[in-house]
């Protein structure tokens, strides 16, 4: 839950007042402008001031080259120009001008300078909301940062890792859905966030009080004391709930009939990997490097990346550790140094392993620092979107170059370094009897190998009973996959949000799953899970499970296993 003043970001809907100026307004007019823009360099300081640690060097540089664009004479004489002798009011100069150089931007042939044309649409929507606000309460606003909780469409990943550090503490989307990559990197960020709020954006007003629930997915405006009190005694009992969990930090991970099961962590920022090993994490089961080629436009070189992955490995301290190799596509790759062309379909198109394979040199260099990283402790490398055989064969054989490579230029690397493939399109699912040998693990992605089976978008919210993961065809496909591992002799684990959802422990024991991957911070609730799980008799229902037409018929068999 979090407590704090509504903020509304929507920048589309700014009302232009195209009425020409009358010469006796223009110099007001002109005035207005300038707070205006005075206002959005000490927002964009402000911000800038209250980053730290390794934000303050992703994130930095963003607002820097934003607070750049604010003092560029290109950029401001026009807009005075506009109002001074064009007559246009202060917002509709701003719209023009941001028209102008968007169309400037887009003509240009280099795909990077072309993407800077988002920070302009940055720039400019700073400015025209300085403008719509009541300037002289400016200072007030900046003040009122902290403690805020964002309600908008859809927030962005790449817009998301500043959040916290700018004093926001929940979010609330009109749009977006729990399983989307937003809501995943705001879990990592311990930002409660409520998604699907269709008319948030109708009903709240700036400085709102709202007092979200991530947990419940509700919001209440302008709480009462009773709300207040119920908030509070939320965090009293998170914190009694975390103090009896915290003492299950160094026990064993064992079924209530001693079975063993490993759990892993997903990560993908610094801190998560601190809090897996506090957790008692048997090692990084997913770590997503999209974190480090996102909020920048110039792409991370080879030494950059080691630092992280070698940062990554020492911090586990000799535990396993799984790199994701990129996975990107048009959809998340949006303003980076990628220079991707949009799609219609980004979900189904050249994202994940198919990116990598059309842009070898980008993949080689990720290859070769996580090989470099192996040096220091149990390194694999996991690839997202495998469809087939080929897509594996082409990156061990580039993954070997790379090794000889670095050998031969005198690199310290591990002997072997085991490749993985994320199962997560059907395909690769229903296919994995003949993929299996291909690779030497494999991760289920059941945030993709849901949508995919389903063909119910993930980050679409109007389709979120449809997008359910105990369909019996998700069931039957995830026992099918942990028979064919187990056939092989191949370890299979899983990472997405279902193995840290308690609600599902069960269900995958069931199937067989021995190893789960998932946040640190469900970690200790889903070994609590375990504890109280009877694998032995979960097990001996899962043909009745693979046999139920409903998700309710699924519900029945597995509540048999606690009668
Ligand atoms: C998944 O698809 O389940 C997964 C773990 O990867 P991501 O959520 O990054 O797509
Ligand atoms: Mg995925």
């Amino acid at each position: 839950m979090a407590l704090g003043r509504a903020r509304l970001v929507q920048p589309s809907q700014y009302v232009i007042d195209e009425r020409p100026l009358d010469p006796e307004e223009v110099e007001a007019e002109a005035q207005r402008l300038q707070l205006a823009l005075d206002t959005a360099r000490t927002e964009l300081k402000s911000i800038r001031d209250k980053l730290h640690g390794a934000l303050a060097r992703e994130v930095g540089e963003f607002i820097d080259a934003h607070s750049l664009l604010l003092e560029d004479p290109e950029l401001t004489h026009g807009l005075f120009d506009l109002v001074r002798r064009g007559r246009y009011r202060a917002g509709a100069a701003l719209k023009l001008q941001r028209d102008r150089l968007a169309a400037v931007f887009e003509a240009m042939d280099d795909p990077y300078l072309r993407s800077r044309r988002e920070d302009i649409d940055h720039v400019i929507g700073r400015v025209q909301a300085a403008l719509t606000r009541d300037v002289t309460a400016a200072e007030r606003q900046i003040a009122s940062r902290v403690g805020t909780v964002l309600i908008g469409d859809a927030i962005a990943p790449a817009d998301m890792t500043h959040l916290p550090a700018q004093g926001v503490l929940g979010l609330v989307c009109t749009g977006s859905s729990p399983l989307g990559h937003s809501a995943i990197l705001a879990r990592s960020l311990r930002l409660p966030m409520v998604v699907g709020a269709h008319d948030a954006l109708a009903v709240l007003r700036d400085d709102d009080l709202v007092l979200i629930d991530g947990e419940r997915g509700q919001i209440v405006v302008h709480p009462t004391a009773q709300d207040l009190a119920r908030y509070r005694q939320q965090q009293r009992d998170a914190q009694r709930e975390g103090q009896r969990l915290a003492q299950l930090v160094h026990a064993e991970t064992r079924t209530r009939d001693g079975a063993d099961i490993r759990l892993h962590a997903n990560a993908e920022l610094p801190d998560e990997v601190a809090m897996a090993r506090h957790c008692g994490a048997a090692g990084i089961g997913l770590y997503r490097t999209e974190f480090l080629f996102l909020q920048r436009r110039e792409l991370p070189d080879e030494e950059e990346q080691f630092d992280a992955y070698r940062n990554l490995v020492l911090g586990m301290g000799g535990l396993p550790v799984t790199v994701r190799t990129l996975d990107l596509g048009a959809d998340k790759a949006h303003g980076t140094g990628l220079g991707l062309r949009e799609e219609e379909n980004p979900a189904l198109g050249v994202r994940g392993v198919r990116l990598a394979l059309r842009r070898p040199v980008l993949f080689a260099t990720q290859l070769r620092a996580i090989l470099r990283a192996s040096a220091y402790g149990p390194v694999r490398v996991l690839v997202p979107m495998v469809t087939g055989p080929e897509e594996i064969r082409a990156v061990r054989s580039l993954l070997q170059r790379c090794a000889r490579d670095l050998r031969s230029e005198g690199h310290e690397i591990a002997d072997q370094v085991e490749l993985g493939a994320m199962i997560e399109v059907p395909a690769a699912a229903i296919a994995l009897p003949s993929l299996i040998r291909h690779i030497d693990f494999a991760a289920i992605g059941t945030n993709d190998l849901v949508q995919y089976t389903l063909a119910a978008d993930r980050n679409n919210d109007a389709l979120s009973t449809l997008y359910d993961p105990l369909h019996p065809a998700v069931l039957r496909l995830l026992a099918g996959i942990l028979a064919s591992g187990a056939r092989a002799g191949k370890a299979v684990s899983l990472c997405g949000e279902m193995a840290g959802d308690t609600r599902h422990t069960a269900l995958l024991l069931a199937l067989g799953l021995t190893d789960f991957s998932m946040h640190p911070a469900s970690l200790l609730q889903v070994r609590d899970a375990l504890s109280r799980c009877d694998r032995g008799r979960l097990r001996a229902l899962a043909p009745r499970l693979l046999r139920a037409a409903d998700r309710a018929g699924i519900e029945r068999v597995l509540a048999r296993a606690d009668a």
